[in-house]
């Protein structure tokens, strides 16, 4: 580029900058110009947004209700101001607020679109379901690719148990994603798959079950519920051998959640003539991942009912080193304990090992929002979001020093 073009196009963004400020800075409006800095430079303004860093939300609220009536059009001022009052419970007025924005005539499309927004919000929160799915679909009309308003709207089917819809929406969640946020879509859409196979199981419709539990994992073969459920669906229509074999899928595809198929293949596995090879499942878990306790839980549950008591509590106790503080290891051992008479000799093992141990009800936690839950949930009733549940661990008591590494 020769100087003089190089000054040239200088100038021209110099130029533009200028005018862009200009234009930031007055708006043409009713045959005048509006300067539209006036509420935002008020004090009220400045102090609004100092109470809402140091989180006091009614100090907010009224500071910037002031600035806000300074200005009628002051399209940025009113907003926060709504949306705070949304957060505060008053959605009455948050949406009374975001409604009066809507009536201004010089609003550009995408203003529109946030408002609209914010406005869907506040139905959402004041439980207005069809008023707020009506407002997100609006928001989607002038501003198809608006991120927020599609996650919203498939919460809102979630929560009305509208998977089709929901997973429908994700699909345009997902085509405007880039690619390497692809596999996590994939992994909401195997969910919503699988809650529509389950939908159809209810309904005793087998054949559609099976094909939406498939597709599920097709999408996603970690999807843990669909292998559950497929098995479910062949086990009742007498298939025995095709539910083992889904629930054996989770052992290969996602061994941390093996132990959701235990009970069913303890069942399972006597009926299909193959009486031991539940006993062998576990010795493979437990050989392939020493730390595994749940393996030895359940083969220590599955010996004690066969009557091989002592065989059972030495797995239990080995159970107890890996996890001191699982409940349901403590209630297996106390039965096996008392079947085998309280031996003294047992007994003082046992309290030996439980020394230091908390007993822990509800291991399970959301890592997103950090939601508590006893057993695994697979959507958070909290946060609501998909597959965000790990069990929470306290290292043994005797490696005080292990951190919460194995997480299973
Ligand atoms: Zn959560």
């Amino acid at each position: 580029m020769d100087e003089a073009a190089f000054v040239g196009a200088l100038v021209a963004l110099l130029v533009g900058l200028v005018v862009g400020k200009a234009w930031e800075r007055y708006k043409l409006r009713g045959g005048r110009w509006i300067d539209r800095r006036k509420a935002r430079e008020s004090p009220h303004y400045i102090l609004g947004l100092n109470f809402l860093v140091s989180n006091q939300i009614d100090l907010a609220i009224e500071e910037l209700n002031n600035a806000a009536g300074l200005d009628a059009d002051a399209l940025e001022v009113h907003m926060i101001l709504g949306n705070l009052c949304r957060e505060k419970g008053q959605v009455g007025r948050a949406i009374q607020v975001h409604q009066n924005l809507l009536q201004q005539s010089e609003l550009s499309r995408i203003e529109h679109a946030y408002v609209l927004l914010c406005l869907g919000l506040d139905f959402r929160r004041g439980g207005f379901v069809d008023r707020a799915l009506e407002t997100f679909n609006e928001v989607l009309r002038l501003d198809p690719d608006n991120r927020y308003a599609l996650l919203n709207l498939e919460k809102l089917h979630e929560e009305q148990r509208q998977w089709t819809e929901a997973y429908a929406i994700r699909q345009r969640t997902m085509a405007r994603a880039e690619p390497d946020a692809q596999d996590g879509h994939r992994t909401i859409l195997a969910f919503l798959e699988t809650e529509i196979g389950r939908e159809a199981q209810r309904h005793s419709d087998s054949t559609q079950a099976i094909s939406r539990y498939e597709a599920a994992i097709e999408l996603d073969d970690g999807t843990v519920p669909a292998y559950l459920n497929l098995g479910d669906v062949h086990l009742a229509a007498g298939d025995t051998k095709g539910a083992i074999s889904a629930w054996e899928r989770i052992i290969d595809m996602a061994p941390e959640r093996a132990y959701l198929a235990f009970e069913r293949l303890a069942d399972a596995y006597p009926k299909s003539g193959a009486p031991k090879k539940f006993t062998d499942l576990c010795h493979r878990l437990i050989n392939e991942n020493p730390l595994d306790w749940r393996a030895r839980q359940a083969l220590g549950s599955h010996l004690a009912e066969k009557g091989a008591l002592r065989e059972a509590l030495e797995l239990l106790l080995e159970a107890l080193i890996h996890n001191p503080h699982a409940l349901s290891i403590h209630q297996s051992i106390w039965h096996v304990l008392t079947e085998l008479g309280l031996e003294a000799r047992l007994v003082k093992r046992y309290i030996e090992l439980t020394k230091g141990a908390v007993f822990y009800l509800d291991p399970h936690i959301c890592m997103h929002c950090r939601y508590r839950s006893t057993e695994l949930l697979w959507q958070c009733p909290q946060c609501h979001e998909w597959n965000t549940f790990l069990e929470e661990r306290i290292a043994p008591a005797k490696e005080a020093t292990e951190p919460l590494a194995d997480r299973v």
